[in-house]
């Protein structure tokens, strides 16, 4: 049924890159097979499920949105993709993204942007808008994203869906194609809390394959969703997090969500974070220059792509001309600005300075969660905007991603679920909640009551 609805209207949605659709009967097969022996079946059994194509598939092509790894098929498959075989998925194919995942709304994809279901003419997201488009457009009900400065939460914001970025560690990043290492986490995307509970419980979990992966059990997030209330819970509404661009119609609808959480039986406590008003300057030092020094190994010598290789030109000269072939504006832009930021008589002043202020938006968190158990913000500041209204504006791209960037340089964990339509655009609006380290179930617990 979902590769039917898939052929009905991806053509237009453009969210898949890649449809596996012989594997895909075949895994449903293989669980049918496996239900008639009466063998154990995993936890989501034949649920079908749009894999973002930045986790290694060892059965499909995975790009990254990239001309680079064009027609690459990785060796071997991603922690994830293991997990999400144990558990019998139906992998339905890739979906589209911003190149390397550095993007607000999938237009920085090599493959051609993705429309959003809501209106066809405005962004999906980014970078994982494909994901997040597919489970909007009922094309899958179960879909994979990463969230770097916000790639899982604003894009479910933005589609009427729900993206939880887990607790840096969480979810292993074994596999998961590189951007910002420090930063990058793999998270659930699904259409409902308990839905993204049970795929959340699937993908998570220590993995000696990710050094960073942390050693502990899956908070439970599970029977969070199946047990929603905010019953005499602390719940933080941070200052910073409103203001000059916030749309009215987004502001609206968070302030009926902290209207419905109060009546629930929640406290609400007002915070003052300011290191917040400082997180996109530092999210922009630090993002490129992680991505400079990962994107490095893309080389033409290693992977997928490589251009003037003729016998006559040097190692150095194929490589140059294949990124300049390989990588889109965007890649290149923070590529230089990585570089730049890292190099000698520089570090100090703009890598080390953001490390500082990295420090202390973590120090704020932590304050603030000392006086609530959660906080809540809108997800984006405002609804999908036209695809091509801020293409050639890096700036106004980049503050889409004003409220979830804070979370990822603490590495807490957060939510993004749907919180009513805007009333001048009849667009969804996201209601982010934002959890400490190693709480994600709170998410699930009060996303569940407020759902
Ligand atoms: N939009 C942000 C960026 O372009 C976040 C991307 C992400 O989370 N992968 O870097």
């Amino acid at each position: 049924a979902h590769l039917a609805r898939i052929d009905a209207v991806d053509e237009k949605v453009h969210a898949f890159l890649h449809i596996d659709r012989e594997g895909a009967l075949a895994q449903a097969r293989a669980v049918d097979a496996k239900k008639a022996a009466g063998e154990k079946l995993g936890p989501l059994a034949g649920v079908p499920l749009a894999l973002k194509d930045i986790f290694t598939t060892e059965d499909m092509p995975t790009t990254v949105g990239s001309k680079i790894l064009e027609g690459w098929i990785p060796p071997y498959d991603a922690t994830l993709t293991k997990k999400l075989k144990a558990a019998d998925v139906v992998i339905l194919g890739k979906t589209n993204m911003d190149e390397f995942a550095m993007g607000s709304s999938t237009e920085n994809s090599a493959y051609g942007p993705t429309g959003n279901p809501w209106d066809l003419t405005r962004i999906p997201g980014g970078s994982g808008g494909g994901s997040s488009a597919a489970l909007a457009a009922y094309e899958a009900p179960l879909a994979i994203g990463t969230d770097t400065g916000g790639s899982i939460r604003q894009p479910a914001a933005v589609t009427g869906t729900v993206g939880v970025k887990p607790t840096y560690g969480g979810v292993s990043r074994y596999g998961m194609v590189a951007f910002s290492s420090s930063l990058d986490q793999g998270g659930p995307c699904a259409r409902t809390v308990l839905d993204a509970a049970l795929l959340h419980e699937a993908i998570a979990g220590h993995d000696p394959m990710d050094s960073t992966s942390i050693d502990a059990p899956v908070p439970p997030v599970v029977e969070a969703a199946r047990n929603g209330s905010v019953e005499g819970m602390r719940v933080g509404v941070v200052k910073q997090f409103a203001g000059e661009g916030y749309q009215a119609g987004v502001v609206q609808r968070f302030n009926e969500s902290v209207e419905l959480l109060k009546s629930l039986g929640a406290t609400i406590v007002e915070l003052d974070c300011p290191s917040f008003d400082l997180a996109l300057s530092a999210y922009y030092l630090i993002a490129p220059s992680e991505c400079s020094s990962n994107l490095a190994r893309f080389d033409a010598m290693r992977y997928g792509l490589r251009v003037g290789d003729d016998g006559t030109r040097s190692a150095e000269d194929v490589t140059a001309l294949t990124r300049e072939a390989g990588f889109g504006d965007e890649v290149k832009r923070r590529v230089i600005l990585g570089t730049y930021a890292l190099s000698s008589g520089y570090y100090d002043a703009y890598y080390g300075s953001a490390q500082k202020v990295r420090t202390l938006i973590t120090q704020d968190f932590a304050k603030a969660f000392e006086q609530v158990d959660v906080i809540v913000s809108p997800t984006t500041p405002t609804t999908a905007f036209p695809i091509g209204e801020r293409a050639d504006d890096p700036m106004a791209m980049y503050l889409a991603d004003l409220c979830t960037i804070p979370t990822n340089l603490a590495g807490n964990s957060a939510m993004s679920l749907p919180c009513g339509l805007a009333p001048e655009d009849g667009l969804p609006v996201g209601l982010q909640i934002i959890a400490p380290a190693m709480k994600d179930d709170r998410l699930y617990k009060v996303g569940a009551a407020v759902e």
